[in-house]
């Protein structure tokens, strides 16, 4: 590391917390060349898994395409910005945790309808019948019978 004020490289760590909900360590140094004291964070890099398709080909992770497919699904729902951004960090903390290097691209359309399910039901309905149309009819169609059954009972309440 790089002093900024004088490009020496030899700098000294006088301080080391944990910030940011333990993500992230931010470290007090000292250049012991100029004695000018700055701050570093440090944050782990946290790589996606690559996406391996029904056709077998692979793909890095497209976090573009997830925000796309969340937020059309999404379109014009009661829900914020900011549950929305939870949401997608949500789904890529739970790809993380999975510690697979490859993930199939149905696992990762699983867990955006599992995340969306306990966030919006229409959302995940919209994402669910893009995304299982040739694949999963008839559980597709019981959800809807599931959601249609409940709403209707909540209006009877
Ligand atoms: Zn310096």
């Amino acid at each position: 590391m790089h002093c900024p004020f004088c490009k020496a490289t030899d700098t000294k760590v006088y301080d080391s917390r944990l910030v940011s909900d333990g993500n992230q360590v931010r470290r007090r140094r000292e250049c012991l060349t100029c004695q000018e004291r700055f701050t570093t964070f440090e944050t782990a890099e946290l790589v996606m898994p690559r996406v391996v398709k029904q056709d077998g080909s692979r793909q890095p992770f497209d976090e573009e395409k997830l925000n796309r497919g969340v937020q059309r699904a999404l379109e014009k729902r009661p829900v914020s910005i900011e549950s929305i951004e939870q949401a997608i960090d949500n789904i890529k903390y739970r790809l993380r945790a999975t510690g697979e290097r490859e993930l199939s691209s149905l696992q990762v359309g699983e867990e955006v309808m599992r995340e969306l399910r306990s966030l919006d039901e229409v959302a995940y309905v919209r994402f669910a019948s893009v995304y299982r149309s040739f694949q999963d009819i008839n559980e597709f169609k019981e959800e809807i019978d599931r959601l249609a059954k409940r709403d209707r009972s909540s209006d009877n309440a």
